[in-house]
C-alpha cells in the first residue's frame, strides 16, 4: 500500500465513528486533494551544469481555512508521499480546530548534497512557479524535513519580489523577518505537552519514565532538550547515521555541546552505540519517532517493548504496525495530534504578520499549551467513550469539523 493509500484506509475507519453523517461520494470528495500542482525546477550547479529538479505543491483542502502545510526537501518526497502529508495536514489542523486547510510541498532532492547558493536558487525557483497558488488567504508554506527558517527567508523573498512585501506568506521564518519567538522549539514542546497530559492521565511521575528518541533534528532535538529539563530520563537517541544508549540516562545539556561542535554523536562518552533498528527495540516507556515516516512497521512492530508510541513524524507508523502495537497493547498517540505544536504556533506566526504585532514567548508558549492541551482532552474523552484507539479518535474529530464545515459552505 502507498502511504496516501495508507491515510485514506484510517480515514475511511474513522469516518464510522463521527457523528455528522456522510456518503461514500461525500469522503472521497473529503479525501481527494483539490489541487496537486508539480513543477520541473531547473537551476544551475555551481559547476556550470544544469540540473532539473521535481517539486510539489499539494492543496489538500480549503474547507476551514486557507491551505497551510511545510515543504519538505528530502528524496522520498514523491508525489504519493507529499499527498498522504498534505491530508494529515487537513486533519492536524482541523483537529487542534486552527482557521486552516491543510497542503504540502516537496522537492525530490538531498539538501545535504547541495550547497548554500544551489539551495537558493532552487527555493527561488521553486516558489517562483508555484507563487500563482500561494498567499496569505490562500496557502501558508512553512519549514518540514529538509528545510528551515533560511529556506522561508528565501521563499517569503521570492514571493515578496513579484507580490510586494508579504511576511504573512510563510510561517517558521527567522524572528527578525517576522518569524515568531518559539515557533523553532514549538513541535518538540507540543510533544512534551503530549507527554506530560499523558503522565497525568496515567499518574506517571517524569523521573520514573524513560523515552527512547529517534531523531535529533529540529523536532528531536527539543523534544530531548526540554524533555530533560522536565526531568524525564532520555536513554537514547538517533540521527541518519546512529543511535546512542544508555540506561541510566543522557545528559543532553552535554550531548548537545557535543553534537553541535562534532556534528555527530562518535566518541561521546558512557554511551553504548546501536544501530537505529536497535534503538526502535529498547524497553523503555515512551519511543518518540521523530524523523521520517513509515519507520515502524510490519518488519519490526513486533519487536517493539515501549508503553507508549508518541509520533512525533508525521507518519511513522504503518497500518499494519498500528493493529500489532494494538494487539500487543502499546498505545499509539497519532501525529495529528502529537506534533501539532509547529503548525500551533505558525497560526500565531501568521496572526502576528497580520496584525504586524509581536508576541512575548511567555504568551507562545502558554496559549500553545492551552490549544494542545484542549486537543488532547477531545481525544483522550472520545476514545474513552467509543472504545476506540487514540487515531480513529482523533481522525474521526479532525473529519467531524471538516464535513461539518463543508456542509455549512453547501459543499456536501
Ligand atoms: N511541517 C509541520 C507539520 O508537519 C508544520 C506545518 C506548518 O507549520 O504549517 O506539521
Amino acid at each position: 500500500m502507498n502511504p496516501y493509500d495508507e491515510i485514506n484506509l484510517k480515514l475511511a475507519e474513522a469516518s464510522q465513528y463521527i457523528t455528522n453523517s456522510v456518503s461514500d461520494g461525500n469522503l472521497e470528495m473529503i479525501t481527494t486533494p483539490w489541487r496537486e500542482i508539480v513543477v520541473s525546477c531547473p537551476i544551475k550547479m555551481d559547476n556550470g551544469n544544469t540540473k532539473v529538479f521535481t517539486g510539489y505543491r499539494i492543496q489538500h483542502n480549503a474547507v476551514r481555512g486557507p491551505y497551510k502545510g511545510g515543504v519538505r526537501y528530502h528524496p522520498g518526497a514523491t508525489q504519493n508521499e507529499v499527498k498522504a502529508l498534505s491530508s494529515l495536514m487537513t486533519w492536524k489542523t482541523a483537529l487542534v480546530d486552527i482557521p486552516f486547510g491543510g497542503a504540502k510541498g516537496g522537492i525530490q532532492v538531498s539538501p545535504s548534497k547541495l550547497s548554500k547558493s544551489e539551495l537558493l536558487n532552487l527555493t527561488k525557483r521553486y516558489t517562483l512557479s508555484i507563487d500563482k497558488f500561494l498567499g496569505p488567504n490562500t496557502d501558508i508554506p512553512s519549514p518540514d524535513l529538509g528545510t528551515n527558517s533560511q529556506t522561508m527567508a528565501w521563499m517569503m523573498d521570492a514571493y515578496g519580489s513579484v507580490h510586494g512585501y508579504t511576511p504573512a506568506i510563510v510561517t517558521g521564518k527567522p524572528v527578525e523577518l517576522g518569524g515568531s519567538i518559539g515557533r523553532d522549539s514549538a513541535t518538540g514542546r507540543g510533544v512534551v505537552y503530549i507527554i506530560d497530559e499523558i503522565c497525568n492521565k496515567f499518574n506517571l511521575e517524569p523521573n520514573n519514565n524513560s523515552l527512547v528518541i529517534q531523531g535529533f533534528g529540529q523536532v528531536g532535538r527539543w523534544i530531548a532538550k526540554i524533555a530533560y529539563d522536565n526531568k524525564y530520563k532520555i536513554i537514547a537517541v538517533s540521527d541518519v547515521s546512529g543511535a546512542i544508549h544508555n540506561n541510566n540516562g543522557i545528559n543532553i545539556d552535554e550531548l548537545i555541546k557535543h553534537y553541535d561542535s562534532n556534528k555527530t554523536f562518535d566518541d561521546y562518552k558512557n554511551v553504548n552505540f546501536i544501530t537505529n533498528y536497535e534503538l526502535l527495540n529498547l524497553k523503555c516507556d515512551f519511543l518518540v519517532p521523530a524523523a521520517i515516516e513509515r519507520v515502524i512497521n510490519i518488519n519490526n512492530a513486533n519487536d517493539i517493548k515501549c508503553k507508549y508510541v508518541i509520533e512525533a513524524a508525521n507518519h511513522p507508523v504503518t497500518p499494519e504496525a498500528d493493529e500489532i502495537l494494538q494487539s500487543k497493547n502499546i498505545d499509539v498517540f497519532p501525529d495529528t495530534l502529537v506534533n501539532s505544536g509547529g503548525v500551533i504556533v505558525s497560526y500565531f506566526e501568521w496572526i502576528q504578520n497580520l496584525y504586524q504585532h509581536h508576541w512575548e514567548i511567555e504568551r507562545v508558549n502558554s496559549e500553545l499549551k492551552k490549544i494542545i492541551t484542549k486537543a488532547f482532552e477531545e481525544v483522550y474523552e472520545k476514545s474513552n467513550t467509543k472504545k476506540i484507539n487514540y487515531r480513529l479518535s482523533a481522525l474521526s474529530i479532525g473529519l467531524d469539523r471538516v464535513i461539518h464545515t463543508a456542509n455549512l459552505r453547501g459543499y456536501l
